[in-house]
Protein backbone atom coordinates (compact mmCIF):
# COMPACT_ATOMS: atom_id res chain seq x y z
CA UNK A 1 0.00 0.00 0.00
CA UNK A 2 1.53 3.36 -0.87
CA UNK A 3 1.99 6.10 2.13
CA UNK A 4 -1.05 7.78 0.62
CA UNK A 5 -3.36 5.61 0.25
CA UNK A 6 -2.07 3.65 4.07
CA UNK A 7 -2.94 7.59 5.26
CA UNK A 8 -6.15 7.50 3.91
CA UNK A 9 -7.13 4.21 5.25
CA UNK A 10 -5.86 5.65 8.85
CA UNK A 11 -8.41 8.81 8.47
CA UNK A 12 -11.04 6.27 7.53
CA UNK A 13 -10.45 4.12 10.46
CA UNK A 14 -10.21 7.01 13.13
CA UNK A 15 -14.10 8.01 11.36
CA UNK A 16 -15.28 4.43 11.83
CA UNK A 17 -13.91 3.96 15.23
CA UNK A 18 -15.76 7.88 16.12
CA UNK A 19 -12.73 9.53 16.67
CA UNK A 20 -12.35 12.95 16.04
CA UNK A 21 -10.92 14.04 13.14
CA UNK A 22 -8.04 16.90 12.52
CA UNK A 23 -8.45 19.57 10.07
CA UNK A 24 -5.61 18.35 7.99
CA UNK A 25 -7.17 14.98 7.99
CA UNK A 26 -10.54 16.16 6.82
CA UNK A 27 -8.99 17.67 3.97
CA UNK A 28 -7.09 14.62 2.85
CA UNK A 29 -10.35 13.08 3.35
CA UNK A 30 -12.33 15.22 1.03
CA UNK A 31 -9.48 15.31 -1.48
CA UNK A 32 -9.12 11.41 -1.37
CA UNK A 33 -11.81 9.62 -0.59
CA UNK A 34 -14.13 8.50 -3.28
CA UNK A 35 -18.04 9.97 -3.39
CA UNK A 36 -19.34 6.95 -2.07
CA UNK A 37 -17.22 6.55 0.73
CA UNK A 38 -17.49 10.03 1.53
CA UNK A 39 -21.16 9.40 1.90
CA UNK A 40 -21.43 6.17 3.65
CA UNK A 41 -18.65 7.59 6.38
CA UNK A 42 -21.01 10.60 6.79
CA UNK A 43 -24.74 8.13 7.25
CA UNK A 44 -22.42 6.16 9.75
CA UNK A 45 -22.51 9.36 12.17
CA UNK A 46 -25.64 10.64 11.11
CA UNK A 47 -26.84 7.05 12.51
CA UNK A 48 -24.79 6.98 15.49
CA UNK A 49 -26.16 10.65 16.02
CA UNK A 50 -29.78 9.52 14.93
CA UNK A 51 -30.49 5.90 14.93
CA UNK A 52 -33.90 6.57 14.36
CA UNK A 53 -35.65 6.65 10.94
CA UNK A 54 -36.58 10.24 10.72
CA UNK A 55 -36.41 13.34 8.49
CA UNK A 56 -37.09 16.83 10.06
CA UNK A 57 -38.60 19.78 8.56
CA UNK A 58 -39.75 23.19 9.84
CA UNK A 59 -42.65 24.82 8.36
CA UNK A 60 -42.09 28.95 8.29
CA UNK A 61 -41.44 32.01 5.84
CA UNK A 62 -38.20 34.27 5.37
CA UNK A 63 -39.33 37.53 6.02
CA UNK A 64 -36.81 40.07 4.55
CA UNK A 65 -38.20 43.20 5.94
CA UNK A 66 -35.54 45.42 3.60
CA UNK A 67 -33.50 44.72 0.74
CA UNK A 68 -31.84 48.33 1.43
CA UNK A 69 -28.47 47.15 1.91
CA UNK A 70 -25.12 49.59 2.87
CA UNK A 71 -22.94 46.28 2.63
CA UNK A 72 -23.04 45.17 -1.05
CA UNK A 73 -21.65 42.04 -1.15
CA UNK A 74 -20.57 40.50 -4.04
CA UNK A 75 -22.28 37.28 -4.37
CA UNK A 76 -25.45 38.99 -3.23
CA UNK A 77 -28.58 39.68 -6.20
CA UNK A 78 -31.05 40.52 -3.78
CA UNK A 79 -29.95 43.95 -2.36
CA UNK A 80 -30.79 47.63 -3.57
CA UNK A 81 -29.27 50.96 -2.72
CA UNK A 82 -31.63 53.40 -1.10
CA UNK A 83 -33.82 54.95 -3.69
CA UNK A 84 -33.34 52.62 -6.32
CA UNK A 85 -36.49 51.09 -7.96
CA UNK A 86 -37.96 48.10 -6.13
CA UNK A 87 -36.09 48.84 -2.89
CA UNK A 88 -38.13 48.40 -0.14
CA UNK A 89 -38.60 48.84 3.41
CA UNK A 90 -41.26 46.65 4.89
CA UNK A 91 -44.95 48.14 5.92
CA UNK A 92 -46.51 46.68 9.49
CA UNK A 93 -49.71 45.98 6.81
CA UNK A 94 -47.78 43.44 4.84
CA UNK A 95 -45.89 42.40 7.86
CA UNK A 96 -49.23 40.83 9.28
CA UNK A 97 -50.41 39.49 6.00
CA UNK A 98 -47.29 37.68 5.78
CA UNK A 99 -47.40 35.99 8.91
CA UNK A 100 -50.97 35.69 9.12
CA UNK A 101 -50.76 33.45 5.87
CA UNK A 102 -47.53 31.79 7.23
CA UNK A 103 -50.04 30.52 10.89
CA UNK A 104 -52.67 29.39 8.49
CA UNK A 105 -50.79 27.13 6.48
CA UNK A 106 -49.67 25.60 10.18
CA UNK A 107 -46.49 27.45 10.03
CA UNK A 108 -44.47 28.36 13.60
CA UNK A 109 -41.35 30.08 12.67
CA UNK A 110 -40.62 32.75 10.56
CA UNK A 111 -36.99 34.08 9.71
CA UNK A 112 -36.50 37.33 9.74
CA UNK A 113 -33.39 39.08 8.26
CA UNK A 114 -32.99 42.01 5.86
CA UNK A 115 -29.73 44.06 4.25
CA UNK A 116 -28.13 46.47 6.58
CA UNK A 117 -29.99 49.45 6.45
CA UNK A 118 -28.55 53.16 6.81
CA UNK A 119 -31.32 54.57 8.60
CA UNK A 120 -33.09 52.23 10.53
CA UNK A 121 -32.23 52.38 14.43
CA UNK A 122 -32.13 49.53 16.82
CA UNK A 123 -35.96 51.19 18.22
CA UNK A 124 -37.16 50.20 14.74
CA UNK A 125 -36.36 46.84 15.19
CA UNK A 126 -37.22 46.44 18.92
CA UNK A 127 -41.04 47.96 18.10
CA UNK A 128 -41.00 45.27 15.44
CA UNK A 129 -40.47 42.50 17.31
CA UNK A 130 -42.88 43.66 20.12
CA UNK A 131 -45.31 44.26 17.59
CA UNK A 132 -45.51 40.88 16.25
CA UNK A 133 -45.31 39.42 19.85
CA UNK A 134 -48.65 41.40 20.68
CA UNK A 135 -50.22 40.20 17.72
CA UNK A 136 -49.10 36.57 17.19
CA UNK A 137 -47.84 33.46 19.15
CA UNK A 138 -44.98 32.72 16.27
CA UNK A 139 -40.92 31.84 16.82
CA UNK A 140 -39.15 34.73 15.39
CA UNK A 141 -36.02 33.65 14.19
CA UNK A 142 -34.12 36.82 13.33
CA UNK A 143 -30.77 38.94 12.84
CA UNK A 144 -27.80 37.33 11.81
CA UNK A 145 -24.84 38.59 12.67
CA UNK A 146 -24.01 41.15 10.36
CA UNK A 147 -27.31 42.87 11.29
CA UNK A 148 -26.14 43.23 15.27
CA UNK A 149 -22.92 44.11 14.14
CA UNK A 150 -24.25 46.54 11.84
CA UNK A 151 -27.54 47.88 14.59
CA UNK A 152 -24.49 48.02 17.54
CA UNK A 153 -21.99 50.59 14.56
CA UNK A 154 -25.30 52.51 14.04
CA UNK A 155 -26.21 52.59 17.14
CA UNK A 156 -23.09 52.86 19.13
CA UNK A 157 -23.94 49.82 21.22
CA UNK A 158 -21.78 47.15 22.43
CA UNK A 159 -22.91 43.96 21.07
CA UNK A 160 -24.19 42.67 24.36
CA UNK A 161 -26.35 45.73 24.85
CA UNK A 162 -28.09 44.63 21.26
CA UNK A 163 -28.45 41.11 21.80
CA UNK A 164 -30.24 42.33 25.12
CA UNK A 165 -32.71 44.37 24.03
CA UNK A 166 -33.80 42.65 20.81
CA UNK A 167 -34.06 39.52 23.23
CA UNK A 168 -36.15 41.57 25.39
CA UNK A 169 -38.39 42.90 22.62
CA UNK A 170 -38.87 38.95 21.85
CA UNK A 171 -36.82 37.74 19.40
CA UNK A 172 -36.08 33.76 19.99
CA UNK A 173 -33.32 32.98 18.18
CA UNK A 174 -30.27 33.66 15.48
CA UNK A 175 -29.93 32.26 12.33
CA UNK A 176 -26.34 31.22 11.11
CA UNK A 177 -26.36 33.69 8.19
CA UNK A 178 -23.75 35.92 6.72
CA UNK A 179 -20.79 33.60 7.91
CA UNK A 180 -19.94 33.03 3.71
CA UNK A 181 -16.37 31.75 4.61
CA UNK A 182 -15.11 32.77 8.20
CA UNK A 183 -11.22 33.53 7.05
CA UNK A 184 -10.74 37.15 6.64
CA UNK A 185 -8.70 36.87 3.25
CA UNK A 186 -12.43 35.45 1.48
CA UNK A 187 -14.23 37.74 3.23
CA UNK A 188 -12.59 41.08 2.28
CA UNK A 189 -12.70 40.06 -1.23
CA UNK A 190 -16.53 38.70 -1.68
CA UNK A 191 -18.46 41.02 1.20
CA UNK A 192 -15.68 44.06 2.12
CA UNK A 193 -18.25 45.75 4.41
CA UNK A 194 -19.54 42.96 5.84
CA UNK A 195 -18.60 41.91 9.60
CA UNK A 196 -15.01 40.42 10.04
CA UNK A 197 -14.69 36.30 11.25
CA UNK A 198 -13.84 37.46 14.86
CA UNK A 199 -16.95 39.29 15.10
CA UNK A 200 -19.72 36.80 13.33
CA UNK A 201 -18.15 34.05 15.81
CA UNK A 202 -18.71 37.22 19.15
CA UNK A 203 -21.60 37.57 18.23
CA UNK A 204 -22.67 33.56 18.12
CA UNK A 205 -20.51 33.41 21.41
CA UNK A 206 -22.54 36.08 22.98
CA UNK A 207 -25.69 35.17 21.90
CA UNK A 208 -24.98 31.55 22.98
CA UNK A 209 -24.59 33.13 26.44
CA UNK A 210 -27.54 35.12 26.96
CA UNK A 211 -29.64 31.95 25.83
CA UNK A 212 -30.73 32.19 22.38
CA UNK A 213 -29.85 29.10 20.44
CA UNK A 214 -28.47 29.93 16.23
CA UNK A 215 -27.81 28.20 13.73
CA UNK A 216 -24.67 28.12 11.39
CA UNK A 217 -24.23 28.24 7.91
CA UNK A 218 -21.18 28.07 5.62
CA UNK A 219 -21.26 29.44 1.88
CA UNK A 220 -19.14 27.76 -0.11
CA UNK A 221 -17.86 27.48 -4.06
CA UNK A 222 -16.43 30.35 -4.88
CA UNK A 223 -12.69 31.75 -4.07
CA UNK A 224 -12.50 30.06 -0.76
CA UNK A 225 -9.31 27.44 -0.69
CA UNK A 226 -10.14 23.81 0.25
CA UNK A 227 -8.33 24.71 3.84
CA UNK A 228 -10.21 27.84 3.97
CA UNK A 229 -13.50 25.70 3.93
CA UNK A 230 -12.32 23.46 6.68
CA UNK A 231 -10.85 26.35 9.03
CA UNK A 232 -14.34 27.53 8.35
CA UNK A 233 -15.49 24.42 10.11
CA UNK A 234 -13.17 24.38 13.01
CA UNK A 235 -13.97 27.96 14.07
CA UNK A 236 -17.94 26.58 14.22
CA UNK A 237 -16.37 23.29 16.03
CA UNK A 238 -14.56 25.15 18.12
CA UNK A 239 -17.01 27.46 19.35
CA UNK A 240 -19.84 24.79 19.60
CA UNK A 241 -16.87 23.04 22.44
CA UNK A 242 -17.46 26.46 23.96
CA UNK A 243 -21.07 27.10 24.24
CA UNK A 244 -22.93 24.20 22.70
CA UNK A 245 -25.07 26.53 21.25
CA UNK A 246 -25.57 26.52 17.34
CA UNK A 247 -28.46 23.86 16.53
CA UNK A 248 -27.48 22.90 13.23
CA UNK A 249 -25.25 23.71 10.47
CA UNK A 250 -26.23 24.51 6.91
CA UNK A 251 -23.60 24.29 4.25
CA UNK A 252 -24.81 25.70 0.69
CA UNK A 253 -22.96 26.49 -2.75
CA UNK A 254 -22.72 30.28 -3.98
CA UNK A 255 -25.00 30.90 -6.56
CA UNK A 256 -23.99 32.78 -8.86
CA UNK A 257 -26.58 34.27 -10.94
CA UNK A 258 -26.99 38.10 -11.52
CA UNK A 259 -24.18 38.81 -9.23
CA UNK A 260 -20.90 40.25 -9.85
CA UNK A 261 -18.25 37.94 -7.72
CA UNK A 262 -16.59 35.41 -10.37
CA UNK A 263 -18.33 34.37 -13.17
CA UNK A 264 -17.96 30.50 -12.60
CA UNK A 265 -20.89 27.91 -12.36
CA UNK A 266 -22.44 27.29 -8.87
CA UNK A 267 -20.91 24.13 -7.54
CA UNK A 268 -22.34 20.68 -8.99
CA UNK A 269 -24.17 17.89 -7.44
CA UNK A 270 -20.85 16.11 -6.80
CA UNK A 271 -18.80 18.81 -4.79
CA UNK A 272 -21.95 19.74 -2.94
CA UNK A 273 -22.50 16.10 -1.72
CA UNK A 274 -19.00 15.67 -0.95
CA UNK A 275 -18.88 18.21 0.86
CA UNK A 276 -22.31 18.33 2.99
CA UNK A 277 -20.55 14.78 3.81
CA UNK A 278 -17.50 16.10 5.27
CA UNK A 279 -19.37 18.79 7.41
CA UNK A 280 -21.31 15.66 9.12
CA UNK A 281 -17.91 13.77 9.63
CA UNK A 282 -15.91 16.80 11.24
CA UNK A 283 -18.51 18.98 13.30
CA UNK A 284 -18.67 15.78 15.41
CA UNK A 285 -20.22 18.20 18.11
CA UNK A 286 -23.35 19.93 16.05
CA UNK A 287 -26.62 17.37 16.43
CA UNK A 288 -28.15 18.37 13.24
CA UNK A 289 -26.67 18.80 9.42
CA UNK A 290 -29.44 20.12 6.82
CA UNK A 291 -29.65 20.04 3.47
CA UNK A 292 -30.17 22.75 1.17
CA UNK A 293 -32.71 21.82 -1.42
CA UNK A 294 -33.35 25.49 -2.22
CA UNK A 295 -30.23 25.68 -3.75
CA UNK A 296 -29.87 21.84 -5.16
CA UNK A 297 -33.36 20.59 -6.12
CA UNK A 298 -35.36 17.89 -4.70
CA UNK A 299 -33.48 14.81 -6.18
CA UNK A 300 -29.82 16.10 -4.84
CA UNK A 301 -31.72 16.63 -1.48
CA UNK A 302 -32.80 13.65 -1.53
CA UNK A 303 -29.44 11.84 -2.54
CA UNK A 304 -28.34 14.05 0.77
CA UNK A 305 -30.14 12.60 3.38
CA UNK A 306 -27.53 9.39 2.88
CA UNK A 307 -24.77 11.77 2.67
CA UNK A 308 -25.23 13.02 6.19
CA UNK A 309 -28.17 15.26 6.37
CA UNK A 310 -30.80 14.51 8.77
CA UNK A 311 -32.94 17.87 8.34
CA UNK A 312 -35.11 19.63 5.27
CA UNK A 313 -34.75 22.74 6.70
CA UNK A 314 -38.06 25.18 6.09
CA UNK A 315 -40.96 24.56 3.52
CA UNK A 316 -40.05 28.63 2.91
CA UNK A 317 -43.37 29.76 1.86
CA UNK A 318 -41.14 32.72 0.85
CA UNK A 319 -37.58 33.18 -0.36
CA UNK A 320 -35.96 35.24 -1.66
CA UNK A 321 -32.42 35.85 -1.56
CA UNK A 322 -31.54 32.92 -3.63
CA UNK A 323 -34.33 33.60 -5.75
CA UNK A 324 -32.88 36.82 -6.54
CA UNK A 325 -29.78 34.79 -7.82
CA UNK A 326 -32.32 32.64 -10.48
CA UNK A 327 -32.80 29.85 -8.62
CA UNK A 328 -36.12 29.19 -7.73
CA UNK A 329 -36.82 25.73 -6.28
CA UNK A 330 -40.28 25.62 -4.58
CA UNK A 331 -41.33 22.35 -2.78
CA UNK A 332 -44.71 22.73 -0.81
CA UNK A 333 -45.14 20.79 2.27
CA UNK A 334 -46.50 17.11 0.35
CA UNK A 335 -43.74 17.28 -1.98
CA UNK A 336 -40.94 17.36 1.01
CA UNK A 337 -43.03 14.58 2.88
CA UNK A 338 -42.67 12.88 -1.06
CA UNK A 339 -38.81 13.03 -0.96
CA UNK A 340 -38.29 12.26 2.73
CA UNK A 341 -40.27 9.48 2.44
CA UNK A 342 -39.06 8.53 -0.87
CA UNK A 343 -35.40 7.95 0.78
CA UNK A 344 -37.11 5.67 3.57
CA UNK A 345 -37.05 7.99 6.30
CA UNK A 346 -39.92 8.85 8.38
CA UNK A 347 -40.84 12.86 7.73
CA UNK A 348 -41.34 14.43 11.07
CA UNK A 349 -42.20 18.57 11.62
CA UNK A 350 -39.82 20.35 14.10
CA UNK A 351 -39.46 23.64 15.83
CA UNK A 352 -36.39 26.09 15.68
CA UNK A 353 -34.80 23.87 18.41
CA UNK A 354 -35.50 20.43 16.48
CA UNK A 355 -37.95 19.11 19.10
CA UNK A 356 -40.84 17.30 17.12
CA UNK A 357 -44.38 18.73 16.42
S1 LIG B 1 -25.85 39.43 1.49
FE1 LIG B 1 -26.95 40.60 3.05
S2 LIG B 1 -25.43 42.05 3.80
FE2 LIG B 1 -24.67 41.33 1.80
S3 LIG B 1 -25.47 42.80 0.29
FE3 LIG B 1 -26.94 41.11 0.42
S4 LIG B 1 -28.46 41.84 1.88
FE4 LIG B 1 -26.61 43.09 2.17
Amino acid sequence: MSDSAFLLKSIIDKVVADVRLLPQEAAILFEEADLLTLGALANLKRQRLHPDKIVTYIVDRNINYTNICLSKCRFCAFFREEGAEGSYVISRKELAKKIEETLELGGVQILLQGGLHPGLKLDYYQELLEFIKSRYQIHIHGFSPPEIIHFARLNNLPVETVLERLLAAGLDSIPGGGAEILVDRVRREVSPCKCSSREWLEVMEKAHRLGLKTTATMMFGHIETLPERIEHLNLIRQLQDKTGGFTAFIPWPYQPGNTSLISRPAASGFEYLKTLAICRIFLDNIPNIQASWVTQGAKVAQIALNFGANDLGSTMIEENVVAAAGVSYRLPESELIRIIEGAGFQPRRRRMDYALL
